[in-house]
């Protein structure tokens, strides 16, 4: 047996003994759909290199209020990945909500993907790409029309009824999280009694502190590195987050 049959099978007897699962998902659930992570050591190379600031600069509120051109071309040239497609991970958690057993997807992407692949209760911490509304008079728009660059003046799309500035449904730096999602989050995890972690190292807030809200039986991290919860966790896999879901689950 591979290591990640073994890891599969692991997984799978805690899937089958849980009724209320909840997965709480990072940026290495879409790395496998070829989106790269932003806030790797690649991501914050790129962004010096190419575009002189680093990540957590570039996608800050002041960033976006004093220079929106440069904000909206490294947004569109880094978070937006129009042929990116849900892979095994993304597609088994849909087949896990609809068994009825998986009772949210909490996530730290704006990709929309767990959404391409099915499922519903998807809590998006740091807000969507697939949203944009109008900062001053809140006309929402969808992705493609901050995408076609005739809603464009270099790369910022403006407000067809007003003209002002149309900005990403996504949580900038400097802003808070939404409150509403935050504490669905919250009550989703202090429910479960089981959450899968996948994708994530654990160190960013607020991922961290939500999970000191679980008091469920089975904590599960599927992650290539190391997290400060391996040591509470009853199963810890390093495999593909995409292979081990799907042959756990699918
Ligand atoms: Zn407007």
């Amino acid at each position: 047996m591979t290591s990640v049959e073994k890891s599969a099978n692991a997984l799978r007897d805690i899937i089958n003994n849980s009724p209320n699962i909840v997965f709480f998902g990072g940026a290495g659930v879409s790395t496998e759909s070829n989106i790269p992570d932003f806030r790797s050591e690649n991501g914050l190379f790129t962004a010096t290199q190419r575009y002189g600031y680093p990540p957590e600069q570039l996608l800050s509120r002041t960033f976006f209020d004093n220079n929106p051109e440069l904000f909206f071309q490294y947004y569109k040239e880094n978070l937006i990945h129009p042929d990116a497609k849900p892979n095994g991970a993304h597609l088994a958690l849909a087949a896990l909500e609809q068994q009825g057993k998986l009772r949210a997807v909490i996530t730290q992407n704006v990709d929309g993907l767990h959404q391409a692949a099915g499922s519903h209760n998807v809590l998006e911490l740091h807000g969507t790409n697939h949203a944009h509304y109008c900062v001053n008079c809140q006309n929402s728009y969808t992705l493609g029309y901050a995408q076609d660059t005739a809603n464009c003046e270099i790369f910022v799309p403006k407000c067809s009824k007003c003209g002002a500035t149309v900005r990403p449904g996504i949580v900038l730096y400097e802003e808070a999280l939404d409150e509403n999602v935050m504490q669905a989050a919250v009550e989703a995890i202090s429910a479960a009694d089981c959450v899968i972690v996948g994708g994530t190292s654990l160190m960013v807030y607020p991922a961290a502190g939500l999970l000191r809200y679980f008091k469920g039986r089975n904590l599960v991290l599927i992650n290539r590195t190391q997290t400060p919860y391996d040591n509470q966790a009853n199963l810890v896999i390093r495999d593909s987050i995409a292979e081990v879901l799907a042959l756990a689950i699918g």
